[in-house]
C-alpha cells in the first residue's frame, strides 16, 4: 500500500538526513531544493584545477551524527594535525596539543602561547571535558558567553588573544567570542577526541554521500517553495503539492510560514579567499592562527598538505585558504589580505596568485541560547509540519543532521 506523501523542503544536511530516516521507515519522500544541487552550505566548486569549498569548513570526525551517517573511510578524510601555528606582529611559533601528541610535550611547554598556568588549565579543561557527556557540555552553559567563561576559568589575556580568539573566532565566525560557552565546550570536546578533517573530494562530498544513501526519494532541484500550510506545499510558480503525510521544513522557515515561524533568524557572515602559491608552503598540516589586530586575516591553511586531492591536476605549489577576521566589505581588501598573507607566511610577492573569493552571507545562525538535547515534538510547529536545520539546535553540521533525524521521527509519530 502506498504511504501518504511526505515533503521535505531543503536538501542541506538536515533535509538529506530526514529523507534517509523516512526511507528507512518505508516512505518515498519528496525532497525539494531551491538551488541547482543538494548540499546547502556544504558546497565545493572546481576552479582553475582546484577544489574550493565555499568557506573554510572542517569535518569533525567525532560528531555523533557524523559517526551515525557517514562512512569516513569512503570519504577518504584527511586530518589536520592538532595544534597550530601562531603569527603575532613579532612572533611566529608552533604549538602542540600534548594530550593528543604526548611526544610534543616539550614544544608545548616552551611555546609562548600563554603562561605555564594557562597550559595547565588548558590540559585540565581538556581532561575534564573528556569525562563529561555532550549533554553536560551544554547544560548550564548555553547563556554564558564563551569569553566570560574563559575569563572565569582564569585564562590570561595572552592565551585568549593568541589561541582562543583566532581559533574559536574562526569556528564561531565572530571575534567577540559571544557564542554561548556550551558551544565552546562541545567543540573543544570534539577536537579533544577526534580529528578536524577534509574529505578528499571536498566538503560537498559529505552531502553527496548522504544523497547516495537515498534510493526511494524523489529529489527535485531548482524547485523553490513559496509557502507551506498543513498538508500542502506551494511552489513559487504556483504549483501546489499535496503532502498529507507531513512536511519537514529543512531551511529557514520564516518566509514559508511567516505567521508561525517566530522571529526571523539572524546570521553570521564570512569571507574566504583562495590563493595559489607556486612555491610550496610547508605548514605540517597545521592551521595558522593570526593574532595581529593590524591583519585582515584570522586563519589560513594549506589545504593540499592535508588533502592533496584539492589540487586536481597534482600541480606543484600550494593551495591556501584564507578566512578573514570580518566579512569583507571592500574589493580593495583582497590586495590588503594578500599583503597580510605574504607577511605572515613569509612567501615572496611573485609566488602568490589570487584565485577566488567567497562571501557567505548566511554561514552560521546567530543563536542564543543553543541546545543539544531536543526531542521530536519540539520540532513540530503545526499539524504535521516539522522544522529542521542547524538553527533548531546549534550552528554545526552535527546539529543539522541531528535536527533532520528528529524531524523525521516527529513526522513518523504524528
Ligand atoms: C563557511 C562555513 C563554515 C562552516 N564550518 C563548519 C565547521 O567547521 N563545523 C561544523 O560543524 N559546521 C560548520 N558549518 C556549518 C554547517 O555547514 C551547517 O551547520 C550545515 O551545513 C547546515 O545544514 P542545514 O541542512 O541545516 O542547512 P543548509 O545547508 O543551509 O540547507 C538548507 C537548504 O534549503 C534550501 N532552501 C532554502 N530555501 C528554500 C526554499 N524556499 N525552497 C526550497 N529549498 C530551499 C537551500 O538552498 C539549502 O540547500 C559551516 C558553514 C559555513 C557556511
Amino acid at each position: 500500500m502506498s504511504q501518504p506523501q511526505i515533503t521535505i523542503i531543503g536538501a542541506g544536511a538536515a533535509g538529506l538526513v530526514a529523507a534517509i530516516e523516512l526511507e528507512r521507515a518505508g516512505h518515498r519522500p519528496l525532497l525539494l531544493e531551491a538551488s541547482d544541487r543538494v548540499g546547502g552550505r556544504l558546497k565545493t566548486d572546481e576552479v582553475d584545477g582546484f577544489l574550493l569549498d565555499r568557506g573554510f569548513q572542517v569535518l569533525l570526525t567525532e560528531y555523533p551524527e557524523v559517526k551515525r551517517y557517514l562512512d569516513l573511510e569512503a570519504l577518504d578524510v584527511r586530518t589536520f594535525r592538532p595544534g597550530g601555528h601562531v603569527h603575532t606582529r613579532q612572533l611566529h611559533f608552533r604549538f602542540a596539543d600534548p594530550l593528543r601528541e604526548p611526544a610534543q610535550i616539550i614544544r608545548s611547554t616552551l611555546s609562548p602561547i600563554g603562561t605555564l598556568s594557562d597550559k595547565i588549565k588548558l590540559a585540565r579543561l581538556g581532561l575534564n571535558l573528556r569525562t563529561h557527556s555532550i549533554e553536560d557540555c551544554f547544560a548550564g552553559y548555553s547563556e554564558v558567553h564563551t569569553i566570560e567563561y574563559l575569563w572565569s576559568l582564569g585564562f590570561s589575556e595572552q592565551i585568549v588573544e593568541r589561541f582562543f580568539r583566532p581559533f574559536f573566532g574562526g569556528i564561531f565566525l565572530e571575534q567577540e567570542l559571544r557564542t554561548p560557552a556550551a558551544m565552546f565546550r562541545f567543540i573543544f570536546k570534539m577536537f579533544g577526541h577526534g580529528g578536524a578533517a577534509l574529505p578528499a573530494g571536498g566538503i560537498e562530498s559529505v552531502a553527496r554521500q548522504l544523497a547516495g544513501q537515498l534510493q526511494q526519494t524523489d529529489i527535485r532541484c531548482n524547485t523553490q517553495v513559496a509557502n507551506v500550510a498543513p498538508d500542502v506545499v506551494t511552489l513559487t510558480d504556483g504549483t501546489e503539492i499535496a503532502s498529507p503525510g507531513g512536511i519537514i521544513i529543512a531551511c529557514p522557515p520564516e518566509k514559508l510560514m511567516p505567521q508561525l515561524a517566530g522571529t526571523p533568524l539572524e546570521w553570521k557572515s564570512t569571507t574566504n579567499l583562495y590563493f595559489y602559491s607556486s612555491r610550496r608552503l610547508k605548514e605540517n598540516r597545521l592551521i595558522n592562527l593570526v593574532s595581529d589586530p593590524t591583519s585582515l586575516i584570522n586563519t589560513y591553511a594549506v589545504l593540499d598538505e592535508v588533502a592533496p586531492s584539492y589540487k586536481l591536476n597534482k600541480q606543484g605549489g600550494s593551495l591556501i585558504s584564507v578566512t578573514l577576521r570580518e566579512a569583507m566589505d571592500r574589493e580593495s581588501q583582497i590586495g590588503q589580505a594578500e599583503q597580510d598573507l605574504l607577511r605572515h607566511s613569509r612567501l615572496n610577492n611573485d609566488s602568490l596568485r589570487f584565485l577566488h573569493r567567497y562571501d557567505v552571507r548566511q554561514a552560521l545562525p546567530e543563536l542564543s541560547p543553543v541546545t543539544y538535547r531536543y526531542d521530536a515534538t519540539q520540532a513540530r510547529v503545526a499539524e504535521r509540519i516539522f522544522l529542521a536545520g542547524d538553527h533548531q539546535l546549534n550552528g554545526s553540521l552535527d546539529a543539522a543532521m541531528r535536527s533532520g533525524r528528529l524531524a523525521a521521527e516527529g513526522v513518523l509519530l504524528s
